[in-house]
């Protein structure tokens, strides 16, 4: 509820925004125990290259179903877990969940990648590369097939100590990609300075790209600005034929959105394979092709 301008006007602010505080307090104090009592579990959505529409993996989307407020997303809960050491815990469990899915479809002949968003202390903890090593070596999954995603301004928040872990990542041969990109306020150049392999168009330019011309230039100049790098580009927030259309006019490399798939429970993610596989002879068993 907004402040209305008036006499009593900090006396209807004041309750809201206890109710604010409290939640988030609540927040806090309850993250760390519903990571281990199961009530935080990972999403999966889908990744295809174009054209060929072939699934070459997915991104884990962390979701809290909280006993009390349902099920939050994580744009309420990230910004509150991020002021905690909780972060840690929350990439650790995220990491763990999306290599036991890369190790399962390996095992029956799935060559697919999988996604894990970074948040701004991981890439300030210099121990985060080593326990990315020791996740890979035990599940015995190679580096390839580990993508991830940290935005701009996460990167530029603190580069001095975030550029020797990322440059640690890059070297174990794990995928970086720059997510959300064109909102932050970072330039151009400097994308060249990251060593980064992939570049995620944010969905903002993907969406608009229908109706707005400028979104459209966005998109499109993205696309070769990624390719004059040498980057895989990538578009998030693919919702209907005409974007995609427009995306394998321009080149770009891999689609996501709601026109492939909405972000789904590993189980729905299962059958959403399943009714979409394709069987073959060969060292790649089996391949997903979206329509
Ligand atoms: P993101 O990494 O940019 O993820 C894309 C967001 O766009 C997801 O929202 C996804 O559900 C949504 N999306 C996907 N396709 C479409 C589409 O076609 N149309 C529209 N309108 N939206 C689409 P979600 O799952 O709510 O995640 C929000 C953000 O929370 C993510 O943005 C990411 O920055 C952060 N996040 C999610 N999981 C994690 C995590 O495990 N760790 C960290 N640090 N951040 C996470
Ligand atoms: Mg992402
Ligand atoms: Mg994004
Ligand atoms: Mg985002």
């Amino acid at each position: 509820r907004a402040a209305r301008n008036g006499e009593d006007g900090v006396r209807q602010y004041a309750p809201a925004m206890g109710q604010v505080f409290l939640r988030r307090f609540q927040l806090v104090t309850q993250f760390r125990q519903a990571l281990d009592s199961g009530q935080v579990e990972v999403h999966y959505q889908p990744k295809v290259s174009l054209p060929e529409r072939q699934v070459v993996g997915a991104e884990a989307l962390v979701r809290w179903s909280h006993p009390e407020y349902g099920r939050l997303d994580p744009d309420e809960f990230i910004p509150v877990v991020e002021a905690t050491g909780l972060v840690d815990a929350l990439t650790s469990f995220v990491m763990e969940c999306a290599l036991v899915k890369v190790r399962k479809w390996l095992d029956r002949g799935l060559r697919m990648s999988v996604a894990v968003n970074l948040s701004v202390r991981n890439l300030a903890d210099e121990s985060f590369p080593d326990r990315v090593a020791e996740a890979l070596g035990r599940h015995d999954i190679p580096p390839e097939l580990l993508t991830f995603e940290l935005t701009e301004s996460s990167v530029m928040e603190d580069p001095e100590r975030s550029m020797p872990v990322l440059r640690r990542l890059h070297a174990l041969g794990v995928v970086l990609a720059v997510d959300d990109f064109g909102t932050g306020y970072s330039s151009l150049a400097y994308l060249r300075q990251l060593p980064v392999d992939e570049v995620k168009i944010d969905k903002s330019f993907v969406l608009g790209m229908g109706t707005d011309l400028g979104d459209m230039a966005v998109v499109r100049s993205i696309v070769e600005l990624g390719h004059s790098l040498e980057l895989v580009v990538v578009a998030e927030g693919v919702e209907d034929d005409a974007a995609r259309d427009q995306l394998v006019a321009m080149g770009c490399d891999i689609a996501q959105g709601y026109l492939i798939s909405r972000p789904l429970s590993e189980d729905r993610l299962e059958a959403w394979l399943q009714a979409r596989t394709v069987r073959r002879r060969g060292p790649r068993s089996e391949t997903v092709l979206t329509l």
